[in-house]
């Protein structure tokens, strides 16, 4: 009887509860109005990394499920490797026109389109990762970026830091600065333009073309990004020395890009989900390399055949101005690179003052005993 009566209850509910949605035309009631199925967005977001590699491929993989987490899968971004819909370096152009929602790579790969785009990623004795977070998010950096890719209709957001990275895998020593000369280099961005100018023979490369490059002997050093990911790719099997500090990037951003008329068609809490999830993985990722660079670089020493090297000084302080000369030209490129240049020095020169008395003074008084 009890069952009876409880399955007739269930029967009423059922039946009120889709009379209710059922949307009369002559009532504006709330409960019409809130049974109007939601609408699921399909994106697509290409990278210019291997598919779920460390640090760099899992960003976008985090931000996709952050995404779909938070907006109870309203907005579901599905994540292609390099290759898979488009080659490694035509992110920017798929989204600009829309071939994918977004992307995920670094600003210094379109140098040939915007050569001021440059700053947005890394520079040379530039900003270290928590400057450059600083310089974007309080200093007015990504107003500045924004503006720039304006025209090719896409939305920059810082999407990760990798810290600083390494000067990169060799296998030629480095003594001085002569040894620059002739030698074939992976290397992007301005760093690239500095080797360039000291003789070397610079390419970019995608990552997963740069083990084979350096294994075969079609270059003869490249640089990646750090331990965690250089041990990834296996390049101690491919190089004996390996040099430090990354000067050429020293607090590289990664940029998520938005298709900017896909952006303006999300509800605005859809936009702000997006944003919101895009600052978290942009500190999720520096956290990932700063735990795992220690325990890779232990790794690498392990393997027995690496060399770890720090750059001579007479060489570092070469680089240093070479590559102040080249930013000071850079920012001679257009009004947008000469205002952006403005912006990012008086920043450098400001935060340098700074953390000489916190950061830098902290990290000296901290140093063991050598
Ligand atoms: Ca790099």
């Amino acid at each position: 009887m009890n069952k009876i009566i409880k399955l007739f209850l269930i029967v009423t509910a059922v039946g009120f509860l889709a009379s209710c949605s059922k949307p009369d035309e002559n009532s504006t009631s709330s409960i019409a109005h809130e049974t109007v199925p939601q609408k699921i967005y399909h994106w697509k977001l290409v990278t210019s990394w291997p598919k779920n590699f460390p640090g760099l491929g899992l960003a976008p993989e985090r931000l996709a499920t952050w995404v779909k987490e938070m907006s109870a899968g309203r907005l579901e971004i599905k994540v292609y490797g390099a290759g898979e819909l488009v080659p490694a370096l035509e992110v920017f152009d798929a989204v600009s026109r829309g071939t994918a929602e977004m992307g995920h790579s670094g600003a210094y790969y379109w140098k040939g389109k915007a050569p001021e785009a440059q700053f947005f990623s890394t520079v040379p004795f530039g900003l270290n990762a928590q400057e450059m977070n600083a310089w974007l998010h309080y200093g007015g950096g990504l107003e500045l970026w924004q503006e720039v890719y304006e025209p090719f209709g896409i939305i920059p957001l810082a999407g990760g830091n990798s810290g600083v990275q390494m000067a990169g895998w060799f296998n030629k020593e480095i003594n001085s600065v002569k040894d620059i000369k002739g030698l074939k280099m992976r290397i992007p961005g301005l760093g690239g333009e500095v080797m360039t100018r000291l003789g070397a023979l610079t390419e970019n490369l995608p990552g997963g073309e740069i083990f084979t490059a350096l294994q075969t002997g079609r270059i003869d050093a490249t640089e990646w990004v750090g331990p965690y990911n250089d041990l990834a790719f296996g390049l101690n099997k491919a190089a004996k020395f390996y040099y430090y500090p990354g000067w050429h990037e020293p607090g590289t951003t990664m940029e998520l890009t938005v298709n900017k008329k896909a952006f303006e068609g999300l509800p605005k809490d859809l936009q702000k989900i997006l944003t919101v999830a895009a600052r978290a993985v942009n500190q999720d990722m520096l956290d990932e390399y700063t735990a795992k660079n220690n325990a890779a670089l232990k790794q690498l020493m392990e393997s027995g055949d690496v060399k770890l090297r720090p750059l001579p000084a007479d060489v570092l302080e070469k680089l240093k101005e070479v590559s102040d000369q080249v930013v000071l030209e850079l920012s001679e490129t257009n009004p947008n690179a000469k205002r952006i240049y403005q912006s990012f020095n008086e920043f450098r020169g400001n935060v340098i003052d700074y953390h000489k008395i916190s950061e830098q003074a902290f990290i000296n008084a901290r140093k063991s005993p050598e």
